[in-house]
């Protein structure tokens, strides 16, 4: 093989021109720098719409784009960058076929990070590829909005869960739009208002909106509003895992009560025991160790109204996964129950769900089964918690668009199977 075509084959560029390969030492140690130009076929295009168009200048002269290592040894992809006059767009920097419009990063290159970034903490990113996560938050945005512009991410969407999302502390908020068939994210903007869910609406367009069977949500009223004015012939949901939620809350409400109770009549040893039963209060019982089953079996021992509210909140998981008469039953009696436990949190609780009773209703009837929603909403909370420093909404829909949107792009150069 001709070192220029292995060069190629080891950049993984096509329609491109090898011109020479040469070492530069740079401040972090040997580079190689790999001259390029786009063949005969890729030559003189749009960078936008990829319409072949008239040279227009050289441009600012050479750039540099940088590409996957060759082994240890970083690679950058030199080449012109003339401009080309297209007829649609104007003037513009011409397309190269190894690079994506405005990244200093080689597709190969920001592929592999974003596919990365969708399954490793951003530090071990940034430290094997030798970038900042500033570049690699950029070019998750730009393998997004790429393989976005392919797919109609709206097509054919029957059952969907609308959810806010709150980041930046919470100051800042998400409307996200899961699927419930695939469980995919198929919509995320910046806001918690009409105005944001009337902007999935219009992107969605009054067909489609009308081929909506359900739709969930939390208790959120301007949701509620939007989706009957939207979509009036869906039937609207209560998402079960909000209801959980909320008991969960409640159930955390009394444990600190009892606990500033006791603090007040001055017996610290015993408050100090409540305020540590929190987890094995507040997760599902199966996921206790050994210590948390304990703590809960004291706390039925010794705490008959935590106990009390903490069986409130594993009957509300009961009654969603019951579901139809069965559901129905279970949530009457947890009513009851709730109102009459003399635990302020959990009546205030009973008046909130009887204010929701109807759309709570349809959640049991229609047995809307959001495990797999659920499980995007949670990774989205888990990543705007993890420490990729999502400072703007955009970065942060991007990466959810990525890892839970299906935009995920595969490993360049992956088609045969290689196992050692
Ligand atoms: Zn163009």
């Amino acid at each position: 093989m001709r070192t220029t075509k292995l060069v190629r084959r080891l950049a993984g560029v096509e329609h491109t021109v090898v011109e020479s390969v040469e070492t530069e030492q740079a401040a972090g140690g040997v580079v190689l720098v790999v001259r390029v130009r786009p063949d005969r076929s890729a030559r003189s295009r749009c960078s936008r719409c990829a319409r072949r168009s008239r040279g227009y200048d050289q441009g600012d002269g050479p750039r540099r784009w940088r590409g996957l290592d060759f082994g240890t040894v970083p690679v950058l992809l030199q080449a012109g960058a003339p401009r080309v006059s297209c007829r649609v767009h104007g003037v513009v920097v011409a397309a190269v076929p190894w690079a994506r419009a405005r990244s200093r990063f080689t597709r190969d290159f920001e592929d592999t990070c974003a596919w990365l970034a969708a399954h490793a903490p951003g530090s071990v990113v940034a430290e094997l590829l030798r970038v900042t996560w500033r570049s690699v938050r950029s070019a998750v945005a730009r393998v997004v909005a790429e393989a976005s512009g392919r797919a109609d991410r709206l097509a054919g969407l029957r059952r969907i869960g609308i959810d806010e999302i709150a980041f930046r502390k919470g100051q800042r908020y998400l409307t996200t739009v899961v699927d419930h068939d695939t469980g995919r994210l198929v919509w995320a903007a910046e806001g918690r208002n009409s105005q944001t869910l009337g902007r999935f609406f219009d992107a969605l367009g009054p067909g489609r909106a009308g081929q909506l069977t359900h739709v969930s949500a939390d208790g959120a009223e301007w949701v509620h509003t939007v989706v009957r004015a939207r979509a009036p012939q869906a039937v609207l949901c209560l998402d079960p895992y909000h209801v959980v939620a909320w008991a969960t809350t409640a159930l955390d409400t009394v444990r600190r009560e009892l606990t500033a109770q006791l603090k007040a009549a001055g017996r610290k040893d015993a408050a100090k025991v409540l305020a540590g039963t929190r987890w094995a209060l507040v997760r599902n019982p199966e996921q206790l160790s050994a210590t948390q089953r304990g703590t809960l079996a004291s706390v039925k021992d010794t705490n008959r109204r935590l106990y009390t509210a903490y069986l409130l909140k594993e009957q509300t998981r009961a009654v969603f996964e019951a579901k139809g008469e069965h559901g129905h039953t279970l949530l009457a009696g947890w009513l009851a129950w709730a109102r009459r436990s003399r635990l302020p949190a959990l009546t205030k609780l009973a008046k909130t769900i009887t204010r929701y009773l109807p759309i709570l209703r349809n959640t049991l009837d229609h047995g809307l089964s959001n495990a797999r929603s659920e499980a995007t909403n949670t990774h989205l909370r888990v990543l705007t918690r993890r420490s990729y420093g999502f400072h703007s909404p955009e970065a942060l829909t991007a990466m959810a668009m990525l890892t839970r949107g299906g935009l995920c792009p595969n490993l360049p150069g992956r088609t045969a199977q290689l196992s050692t």
